[in-house]
This record gives structure tokens, C-alpha cells and sequence, in this order.
């Protein structure tokens, strides 16, 4: 193992959260050649309005391999049935062997208050885990690890209670490539997510012009003329469901103070896109030199 690599673990309920909530992050990383593993704790056999558990889990395997190739990242798929993660023992001591065999220095995941009761059992789970990772009589056929991971929540729009950024990165410069991550995300990009928001009418068939859909409402709507965002409070409710660029831009517009305060005043206000991450309190407690290290950005 290289000393000098960062090993970064993101934790999501379904074959698509990571991609959604850090998949920014997760190729900064990837292109410093670091190492990033996404988990998908489900199968993802849920999703769709059409297709069959056991057929829609193999395409969403193959979306998620996709993604890999294009990332330069792995993404596992723990295949627990969608819509039914339960944080009981047998699925903590499954992810415990997960994360250890990983051995990460980091890992991101779901707050544990979230609409989907996959994402809260999700982020139980990794919480549940936490201290035990250091354990030797847990799962004792797998080498403790030697320190707790740092652990990181990814944003969402829940307010009780309400997400408060640690961190938060710039992802501008790798904003195009997380859109062809999603686009890797067929079956529910441009199948069951318009599905669930009564818009599969308006997605398009010819590929590039779905590329261009998937990106709207650009954030261009949305700036003043310093190039500063303003998006309406409005604008939450209305997408619901699906992204698009300016629900990407959404954390620049919440905490522009605190990317001022990382980047600086010049660059702090241009930044258009970003990840934000709440630390959580049961993972290692970095201090502000190692979390320079693990966000070398
Ligand atoms: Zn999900």
C-alpha cells in the first residue's frame, strides 16, 4: 500500500448516490491517483417502473461498472435488496469486512436523517460500524484496522436537523465529467427519476440532446452580474427529484462564505459548483492538518 495515496470510501444506499452527492470529489481524487471505492449497499432492484428486481440489478450493475471505467474508480455493489436495508448485525458485519478489506482513510456517506429509509439505514449502518472497525474480536476473520476512519456526511436538504458544512471543495474543473457519470445512470436518469417526477414525456431520445436535459436548468439563468448565484428558494421545490446544473450549484449558493473562507475572496465567489460534508462525531476526529491531507483540493 502506498504511503502517500489517500484511500477514500464513499457509502451509498443505491448505485447512483455517490455519483449524485461526490462524484466531484471522487474524481479530484481519482485524477491525483488516489484511490476511491463507491459502495452501493443495495442491488438497486427497486428503481424502475418497468423492469424486474433481478434484470433491473444487472443493468445497474453494468451502469455502475461504466461509471468505474470512466471515473477511474471501483464501485462495489454489497447487493442487499433494494427498499429493505435493515441496520441489524448480519449487514453491520458485512460492512464491517467491507470497509476493513478497503482500509480507508476516509469515508462518505448518508446523514442519518434522510426522506429514503435506505439512505438512514445506510448511514446507521457505517455509524454502527465505526468504533467496531478497530475491534479484533468483531468479525475476527478480517484484520482490524489500526485507526477509525474520518467519516463525512454528504449534503442534503433536510432541516431538522440542518446540514452544517466542514468542508466544502470547488468541483468546477471536473463538473463535466460528474454529469457523464450520471449519464452512465440510464435507467434511472432518463427512466425512473422522470418516472417519479411525471416528466418521461420530456426526456429526449437522441443522447446528446438527453446530455443537455440532464444539465437543465443551467445555472446561467440564476447569476447576477457579479457571477454570483441566486437561486430562489423557489427553485427546491420546483426539481424536486431530478438535478440538473443549478441543483449542482446549490451548496456554492448556501455557503459561499465558506468557500470564501477555504479559496479565498477572488476565487471563493466564482466558484459555480460544489460538495459540501458535515464530519461526523463517532468517526476519527481529524484535526486541521489531517484534513488537509484527506482533502488535498
Ligand atoms: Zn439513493
Amino acid at each position: 500500500m502506498e504511503k502517500d495515496k489517500l484511500r477514500i470510501m464513499m457509502i451509498g444506499a443505491h448505485p447512483d448516490d455517490c455519483d449524485f452527492r461526490c462524484g466531484g470529489v471522487a474524481l479530484k481524487y481519482a485524477q491525483m491517483g488516489h484511490m476511491v471505492q463507491f459502495v452501493s449497499i443495495s442491488d438497486g432492484s427497486a428503481g424502475h417502473h418497468q423492469m424486474k428486481p433481478e434484470e433491473l440489478a444487472d443493468r445497474r450493475k453494468m451502469e455502475a461498472q461504466k461509471v468505474a471505467d470512466l471515473a477511474g474508480i471501483e464501485y462495489v455493489i454489497l447487493g442487499m435488496k433494494d427498499g429493505e436495508i435493515m441496520a441489524d448485525l448480519d449487514s453491520r458485519r458485512q460492512l464491517i469486512q467491507c470497509i476493513r478489506l478497503f482500509n480507508p482513510d476516509l469515508i462518505l456517506t448518508s446523514r442519518p436523517n434522510d426522506y429514503h429509509a435506505d439512505h438512514r439505514q445506510t448511514s446507521l449502518l457505517v455509524q454502527d460500524a465505526s468504533y467496531l472497525l478497530i475491534v479484533p474480536n468483531i468479525c475476527p476473520d478480517t484484520k482490524p484496522m489500526d485507526d477509525m476512519p474520518v467519516i463525512g456526511f454528504f449534503y442534503d436538504r433536510f432541516h431538522n436537523p440542518s446540514f452544517n458544512p466542514d468542508i466544502i471543495i470547488d468541483i468546477d474543473d471536473v463538473i463535466d465529467k460528474k454529469f457523464e457519470m450520471l449519464d452512465c445512470h440510464v435507467s434511472q436518469v432518463y427512466e425512473w427519476l422522470p418516472y417519479t417526477n411525471h416528466r418521461l414525456d420530456e426526456v429526449p431520445d437522441d443522447s446528446s440532446e438527453r446530455m443537455e436535459w440532464l444539465r437543465t436548468p443551467t445555472i446561467a439563468d440564476f447569476e447576477n452580474q457579479k457571477n454570483s448565484l441566486l437561486l430562489p428558494e423557489s427553485f427546491q421545490e420546483k426539481r424536486s427529484g431530478i438535478f440538473g446544473e443549478a441543483r449542482m450549484a446549490e451548496t456554492s449558493n448556501l455557503y459561499r462564505e465558506q468557500l470564501i473562507e477555504r479559496y479565498g475572496a477572488s476565487q471563493g465567489h466564482l466558484v459555480r459548483f460544489s460538495e459540501a460534508f458535515q464530519l461526523s462525531e463517532y468517526g476519527f476526529q481529524p484535526d486541521d492538518a489531517e484534513l488537509k491531507r484527506l482533502f488535498p483540493f
